[in-house]
């Protein structure tokens, strides 16, 4: 923990204060909660990360980036998963902090929801692992280097040994293990965590932080979580007994703010804090591994997994994923609309000059007008739109043709075309080895630039490889032979012509229309009535209208040359 954050807490605090609570002394029940815990691996951790190797491990140093390195690999031994993707599309432990991307990077991995009902949510099990930089203008001989055993080489050994309990369980949570970087400069790694959303702070439901979890002479681990942690306060006073820990519970109400919970606290997510009372080796260079007590990590570690499995099991989800109509067809709630950022034509911010907010608002208004059905709008982080509709988040995705080809499962998804002239196919040898989404991923495709199928494959992650083509053929472009062209992609009626010419080729469907809006495949109900609605907006001309006003009359007049090529056929 770091000492200066301590008098503003104290000051803004001061008045939360809750008594100490005692152990119920209830019979404890035999429980497959609480798991034993090797206090011995706790002990080698906590020497290892305190070390004299990683010189206090301050987070601008070459030594906190190894620290962060070896602790990702303990979690990847533990069976954990990279969670976050880095700019470079692929999934890393090592997450930056944006604002000071040379400092040692957060530890960010998980354990992904495996159980019958995953929710989408997660529960935070963190620790930071930064320390002190060595002591400048030591004596000769002086000891100079900041070990931090208990502060926090204990924590973050302590969150090593609940991934490690933890690597078979499935749960409908994610659990999500963190250490944080620059605690002691601040809470930089948390800040960073919180308003960078490195995860969606609307599905974080708990966090369990452990600060100095190794040296209290009475046995009775510090628990703070104050009135906003309280969710998570009840559900380890209740099981503590099982473990058996002796527990006091919020007597620190200080030290909310003091370590890295301060920063869930502050933007309404249950956290809670176990640590110990400042001891002599607090903050000096004496804070060594051998006065570590192994044995109150391991108990403090194993109380976490007991907490976090009980949570998992008991929590509500947040987010209503029940039905939105009621069995007699009248809406229940509205439907939640996702937007991501403004995307012009498609959405815009409206001003006081101009109501106007792009093509897909416009249809979402004509579609509640014809259907009678109510619609809110959410915002969702960009590129978090298929795991918000997959959390109950949000019901609806609109614009949302490249998810609808990027994640197929039609067992949790379901499209609902806005205008049918023009999605998404690959078009593929009949005998070549190409012939679903999954297999084009290595191939080499060739598109006209500027076509959807080109904005498709550069939404794809990472992009799959292409070239581009002006070729005069329409929408049709180059040529398909076997070992040097496997698929093309292309408009699915303009595939669905070439066809007609070509005994050679067969066509798979990627997605539906260009405009799509994507729900949850249980909302059939919802997704019947908005196609029923779009297919009146197309009889009666005003998709052509709305189509026209914000796309031009070129996009529309190849729009209905296709359909009516469709409709003939
Ligand atoms: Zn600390």
């Amino acid at each position: 923990m770091p000492r200066t954050l301590l008098l503003c807490a104290l000051l803004a605090l001061a008045s939360a204060s809750g008594p100490a609570r005692a152990i119920d002394d209830a019979a404890p029940k035999p429980s497959t909660t609480i798991p034993r815990i090797d206090p011995e691996a706790i002990r080698a951790d906590i020497a290892t990360l305190a070390s004299d190797d990683f010189k206090g491990r301050s987070f601008r140093s070459e030594e906190a980036r190894r620290a962060a390195q070896w602790i990702a690999d303990e979690l990847a031994a533990a069976g954990a998963k990279p969670l976050v993707k880095g700019t470079d599309g692929t999934a890393s432990m090592l997450v930056p902090i944006g604002r000071m991307p040379t400092a040692a990077p957060n530890v960010v991995a998980w354990i992904p929801p495996a159980g019958k009902n995953p929710s989408g949510e997660y529960i935070l099990v963190t620790a930071h692992y930064d320390h002190l930089p060595p002591k400048s203008g030591a004596k000769e001989g002086e000891d100079a280097i900041y070990n931090g055993a208990d502060d926090n080489a204990s924590g973050v050994s302590g969150m090593i040994a609940v991934a490690n309990a933890m690597r078979a369980d499935a749960l409908d949570v994610g659990v999500v293990f963190v250490a944080f970087t620059g605690e002691e400069a601040g809470l930089v790694g948390s800040r960073a965590f919180v308003e960078e959303e490195t995860v969606p702070l609307a599905r974080i439901r708990g966090v369990f932080n452990m600060d100095m979890i190794s040296r209290q002479p009475d046995g009775a681990i510090r628990l703070d979580g104050g009135p906003k942690g309280k969710p998570l306060v009840d559900i380890l006073v209740r099981i503590a007994p099982e473990v058996p820990i002796e527990m006091k519970v919020d007597t620190h109400p200080d030290w909310l703010d003091r370590s890295d919970q301060g920063a869930f606290l502050r933007v309404g997510i249950p956290a809670v804090l176990f640590s110990c009372e400042d001891h002599e080796d607090y903050h000096q260079v004496s804070d060594h591994a051998d006065k570590a007590d192994p044995v109150l990590a391991a108990k403090v570690s194993a109380l976490v997994v007991g907490a976090v499995r009980t949570y998992a099991r008991e929590m509500q989800p947040r987010f209503d994923r029940s039905p939105i109509l009621a069995e007699d067809g009248t809406q229940r709630r509205a439907i939640r609309v996702g937007r991501t950022m403004p995307n012009a034509p498609y959405w815009k911010p409206a001003t006081r000059r101009s109501p106007d907010r792009g093509l897909d608002a416009a249809i979402l208004d004509e579609l509640a007008k014809r259907t009678g059905l109510r619609v809110e709008e959410k915002s969702v982080p960009v590129g978090g739109e298929l795991a918000a509709l997959e959390a109950g988040e949000i019901d609806l995705v609109a614009n949302g043709w490249n998810m609808a080809a990027a994640a197929p499962d039609p067992t949790k998804f379901r499209a609902v075309e806005l205008f049918t002239s023009s999605g998404i196919a690959a078009l593929v040898a009949k005998e070549g080895p190409t012939a679903d989404l999954a297999t084009l991923a290595g191939k080499r495709i060739v598109v006209r630039p500027g076509t959807v199928a080109e904005t498709w494959i550069l939404a794809q992650d990472p992009p799959i490889a292409h070239t581009t083509s002006t070729e005069p053929d329409g929408a049709i472009v180059g040529r398909i032979e076997k070992g040097e062209l496997d698929a093309y992609l292309c408009d699915t009626l303009a595939a669905r012509a070439r066809l007609e010419r070509s005994t050679s080729l067969k066509v798979v469907a990627l997605a539906t229309g260009e405009n799509a809006f994507l729900l949850r495949a249980a909302d059939s109900a919802i997704s019947e009535r908005l196609s029923a609605a779009l297919a009146s907006c197309a009889t009666d001309g005003t998709a052509r209208t709305l189509r026209t006003k914000y796309l031009g009359e070129e996009a529309t007049k190849e729009a209905t040359k296709e359909a009516t090529k469709e409709a003939t056929k």
